[in-house]
């Protein structure tokens, strides 16, 4: 059996082994905002998070997709000075470790590498997945109110994770190992961890079934994409467009929000540059604005709803696969109380 053993007590001794050899990444309460940060040592974790206190207020895709990443750099003589593929392959010159990422976190880097991928790849984002190791730590139960994973689907991935963490006692976790790198991890740290007894394994069982029992979905999400569709002009968005600040933070702190911009660094003497893309949030007016100044969603109503037409619509249909994994974060975060869930019930509710 590849499973192991892990004391809840012997986690920071892992986290201290692991860091000789990999950037590990983990949830940290860096500037007091609670986050996955690169750590140096088992005393930046807080690990507190990783027992479901709450998520990470920034979710794992800052990893993948940094707020702000150089694409190429080009000089006025020599055009292109750095391609996109050689800054990925300096990139990947890394090796990252992911400790204690939440299955709907997991989930949520699934979609990106799948949008990532399908009919692009795009270097960056790829050569980052590829050299990443992901840990994660199994929920058993929602972790807070504003949680919807199981309506999501995404509290139970099958992929994108490396090993899972599933506690089976007040001081026990197993690890189950999800891939060759996940098992040979396993063995390089085999000192750490303990095999696996009957009673160990009924204990996992058991917290497996419990899992099953505790998660339930808030409401079906067969059909939201046509039901939200047949309500494209339903006076529900304009109420909460009303309400709605377009301060973009539930876009920043979703975990499948992935849209960027692109702006030009240059140097003062115009003679070389950089190529930025940088987080943008579809609630800012300027999102859809071209060349000649036309805006494609010139009216807030329009940016309002087109979040929802993204999510919900959009990437099930081309992808199919949710566009939300019911993180809830944007519901924490949201300085307006605007709740995703309402504003879905609310569509719903509506016959036109
Ligand atoms: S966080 Fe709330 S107020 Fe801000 S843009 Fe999102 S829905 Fe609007
Ligand atoms: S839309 Fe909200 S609940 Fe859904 S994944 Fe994004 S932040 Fe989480």
């Amino acid at each position: 059996m590849y499973s192991k053993i892990i004391l809840q007590k012997d986690l920071p001794k892992l986290v201290d082994e692991l860091v000789n050899d990999h950037i590990v990444v983990a949830p940290t309460k860096a500037k007091n905002v609670p986050t996955f940060s690169e750590v140096r040592s088992s005393e930046e974790v807080e690990f507190s998070i990783l027992f479901n206190e709450k998520l990470p207020m920034i979710p794992l895709k800052k990893i993948f997709l940094p707020s702000q990443q150089t694409v190429f750099k080009y000089s006025l003589s020599e055009g292109v000075t750095e391609s996109c593929e050689e800054l990925a392959a300096r990139v990947a010159e890394k090796k990252i470790l992911v400790f204690g990422a939440s299955p709907c976190d997991i989930t949520g880097v699934n979609v990106l590498n799948r949008i990532f991928h399908e009919y692009y790849t795009d270097a960056l984002f790829s050569q980052i997945r590829d050299r990443t190791v992901i840990i994660g730590m199994n929920c058993l139960d929602h972790c807070y109110e504003n949680c919807f994973c199981e309506t999501m689907h995404s509290n139970d991935p099958k992929s994108g994770y490396d090993i899972m963490l599933t506690p089976i006692s007040k001081t026990k976790l197993i690890a189950v190992p999800n891939s060759d790198k996940g098992k040979a991890l396993l063995r390089t740290h085999g000192e750490i961890f303990q095999e696996v007894t009957t009673k160990d394994h009924q204990a996992y069982l058991k917290a497996l079934e419990q899992k099953r029992l505790n998660f339930k979905s808030e409401f079906p999400v067969e059909g939201l994409a046509s039901e939200i569709e047949d309500n494209f002009e339903s006076s529900v968005w304009e109420e909460f467009t009303k309400k709605c600040l377009f301060c973009g933070s539930c876009t920043f702190v979703c975990p499948t929000c992935y849209c960027f911009s692109t702006k030009d660094n240059l140097s003062i003497d115009l003679k070389t540059g950089e190529r930025i893309r940088d987080w943008d949030s579809c609630y800012y007016p300027e999102f859809a604005l071209v060349a000649g100044g036309h805006n494609f969603r010139e009216h807030q109503s329009q940016r309002f709803r087109y979040r929802y037409l993204h999510k919900f619509v959009d990437i099930p249909r081309r992808y199919n696969l949710e566009g939300c994994v019911g993180c809830g974060r944007c519901i924490t975060y949201c300085p307006a109380n605007i709740d995703v869930r309402d504003v879905l019930k609310m569509i719903r509710g509506v016959s036109n």
